[in-house]
């Protein structure tokens, strides 16, 4: 079968339902998803019935409503397209109703819900997203579906993404009418999710209880070389790791997800891969699968797949770059700035609404990539930094100036590149030159927020996005609208809009001691760690945006708050009781070995009369009893941590807890660097590392 052939085959797409379902049907499906429509009945049913016979056609039994609860993962539960055969006592059918694809209901008890349902009321709802096409994965059809509870609150991920897509096609339709584009019908956003990861030998992974139980080594000296030669990035691709890139990508093919892109990164043992974007929600689902199958498909390969923000100490982590951008439904880019910007009206009113945006809810945007993995990442100088800002490279830069001056704007002159040989073309000089240390850079028709981790769901960045971009469209409408006189009024609004919020706005180098002390002195948020940001999730600011574009009730972002920071608190628990486990089980007896062999041969010399090594014996002993001591600290102060729940615990994690760890990881990487092969139990960095050909 030729690769073309593959795509989508396990989609029930646009194509399939043209084949399969009357015109009338097919016409009533349409509607329904570009006008947010419940579906009738009969259409539903009608629906369900062509899927089931595809399904069934392809050899699936079961069905499941595939959600994305506040777990950050995916979650389903098989039922069998069995029913009771009404012709026949004890006989049975295949069948799937219309009332079974919409709706769904399960047991939401096990999971997070913030305090938003009781145990006792335990049923969730799922219900289809009939804008994400139903697809087959493991021989069971998966419906895309939000979840939420039996008064209608969000209990997932997906809800509020959904949300937040129809409050941007609300504002983003009103102000573009508002600037005489009334063509556009609707306003939605693009997202390309490039996915980072590392691959390991299974083997390595296996014997290291810290990456199967918390996915990070939380132990391990540094290698002798790490990306220090720069010779891993963009470097030739080994065997096994092509072999997987290119199951992966058939996998992928065939449930419809573009995968593009594929390439090594910086650190040793981690690439990347990019698809081509799509609507959020649907590359959000897009992105669940591809974490899913990366996973997957790796233990087909005898590999693991490493998802973790950061999974060595000293090479860099992985994060999730999150392409955004916002299209019109007859596909215009509203962020391609065209030959022109300085004249394009439409575009510069729209970078001052995400202008506003991010500086009124650098707080939120630092949220959705707030976790404890990702706190090991942002501000390491090899991702964002913790504090947002955002990069608009030179030229936008120079037009927005001029509009906030009230001036116009001197072009500047577009030079070509000259390579220096003569076959190669040139080209011009991209007017936004790549800025790979700003936290939100435009790169020519889109933004790209670099601060999400590796193993996030893309639903918070996006949710967050799309809705602090429509308050800020809602705003200018707002004031567009009162206004008599409405073209000064758009001109008045965004230099008013560059004064207040331009300090959002920085092209240097985000890593530098500079910006961290020139960020200060403009007065932007420095949230350094999850439980920091998470404090302000729950202001009143945001509390009532979210509010007021319905995203999320304020019961429900105070559930989200508290889910949050018990998914944090329990990760640290959980690193901090396997840290110990190991030191205490593994380590220490190693090291107690070599401590025996050191004393017997120095009894042996001295038996002898010979001179016999003290210091590395006194050394390594030495690092034995700290290390004790340490690893009694590290269970005292976890302990402590549990005595408390939500913020106050994960205080105590984040400044007693993971300085403990800290602590006990340095002299076990002291003593794994003394301590001769034979007795370390473990699998070095070197041999974790490079254990891939
Ligand atoms: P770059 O070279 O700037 O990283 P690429 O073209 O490689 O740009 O794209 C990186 C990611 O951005 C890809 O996943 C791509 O699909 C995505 N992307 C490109 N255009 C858009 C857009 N308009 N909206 C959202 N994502 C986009
Ligand atoms: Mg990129």
């Amino acid at each position: 079968m030729i690769e073309s052939k593959l795509f989508a085959t396990k989609v029930f797409g646009d194509e399939e339902m043209r084949s399969r379902l009357t015109p009338d049907v097919y016409q009533a499906m349409h509607m329904c998803k570009t006008s947010h429509k419940p579906l009738p009945l009969e259409v539903a049913n009608a629906v369900a019935e062509a899927m089931k016979n595809w399904a069934v056609e392809q050899g699936v039994t079961h069905y499941t409503h595939w959600f994305q609860p506040m777990t950050g993962i995916t979650a389903e539960k098989h039922e069998a397209f069995l029913d009771l055969d009404p012709a026949s006592e004890g006989g049975a059918i295949f069948a799937f109703t219309g009332k079974a694809l919409i709706k769904g209901e399960s047991d939401a008890s096990s999971f997070p819900s913030g305090g938003l349902r009781a145990t006792f009321e335990a049923r969730g709802y799922t219900a289809w997203d009939p804008t994400s096409y139903a697809f087959i994965k493991d021989n069971t059809l998966c419906i895309p579906t939000a979840f939420c509870s039996f008064n209608g609150q969000a209990l997932d991920k997906k809800t509020p993404l959904l949300r937040s897509m129809q409050a941007l096609d609300r504002e983003g339709v009103r102000l573009l009418h508002l600037l005489g584009n009334t063509a556009v019908t609707s306003v939605f956003s693009t997202v390309g999710a490039e996915q980072e990861y590392f691959l390991i030998d299974e083997k390595m992974y296996r014997a290291r209880p810290d990456l199967v139980y918390t996915g990070r080594t939380l132990l391990g000296s540094r290698a002798p070389k790490g990306q220090d030669l720069d010779d891993h990035y963009y470097g030739a691709i080994k065997p096994r790791v092509a072999a997987f890139m290119a199951d992966l990508d058939r996998e992928l093919w065939a449930l419809g997800v573009r995968a593009k892109t594929e390439h090594n990164e910086v650190a040793p043992a981690q690439h990347e891969l990019a698809p081509i974007f799509d609507r959020a929600n649907v590359a959000t689902d897009h992105n669940q699968l591809t974490m899913e199958m990366m996973r997957k498909v790796a233990k087909r390969h005898n590999l693991a797949c490493l998802l973790h923000e950061k999974p060595f100490e000293g090479i860099n982590g992985s994060g999730k770059h999150n392409n955004w951008s916002l299209s019109t439904d007859a596909g215009v880019n509203l962020f391609d700035p065209g030959t022109c910007p300085e004249d394009n009206l439409q575009f510069l009113v729209i970078v001052c609404a995400v202008v506003k945006a991010v500086d009124t809810y650098q707080d939120l945007l630092r949220i959705a990539a707030a976790s404890a993995g990702n706190d090991h990442r942002l501000s390491a100088a090899e991702a964002p930094p913790a504090v947002v800002s955002m990069f608009l490279g030179d030229e936008l830069t120079g037009v927005l100036k001029a509009v906030e001056e009230n001036r116009s704007y001197s072009k500047r002159a577009r030079c070509d590149v000259e390579i220096g040989v003569k076959v190669l073309p040139r080209f011009a000089v991209d007017t936004s030159d790549r800025n790979r240390t700003s936290p939100f850079a435009f790169t020519g028709n889109k933004f790209e927020f670099r601060m999400p981790g590796a193993a996030c769901s893309i639903a918070d960045a996006n949710t967050v996005l799309n809705t602090i971009v429509a308050d800020a469209m809602c705003d200018f409408s707002d004031r567009i609208e009162a206004a008599e006189d409405r073209a000064a009024c758009i001109k008045e609004l965004m230099r008013d809009t560059l004064r207040k919020h331009g300090r959002i706005i920085y092209n240097g180098n985000n890593y530098s001691a500079e910006w961290s002390q020139e960020a200060a002195a403009r007065g932007l948020l420095q949230l350094t760690d999850t439980p920091t940001a998470l404090a302000h999730l729950t202001d009143p600011k945001n509390v009532k945006m979210y509010a007021k574009h319905g995203v999320y009730s304020p019961e429900e972002l105070e559930a989200s708050r508290e889910i949050l920071l018990d998914n944090y608190n329990k990760t640290l628990h959980i690193e901090a009781v396997t840290l110990a486990d190991m030191v205490r089980r593994d380590v220490l007896p190693s090291v107690l070995g070599y401590i025996d062999e050191l004393s017997r041969v120095e009894t042996q010399l001295k038996s002898l009369g010979l001179p016999a090594d003290g210091e590395t014996l006194k050394e390594v002993n030495d690092l034995y009893l700290a290390e004790m001591q340490y690893v009694k600290a590290l269970a005292v102060a976890v302990s402590e941590a549990t005595a408390y729940q939500g913020a106050a615990a994960a205080d105590v994690y984040a400044h007693r807890v993971i300085p403990a760890m800290r602590r006990v990881r340095a002299v076990a990487d002291d003593l794994e660097r003394l301590t001769p092969a034979k007795y370390w139990r473990y699998p070095t960095y070197g041999d974790i590392l490079f254990s891939v050909e």
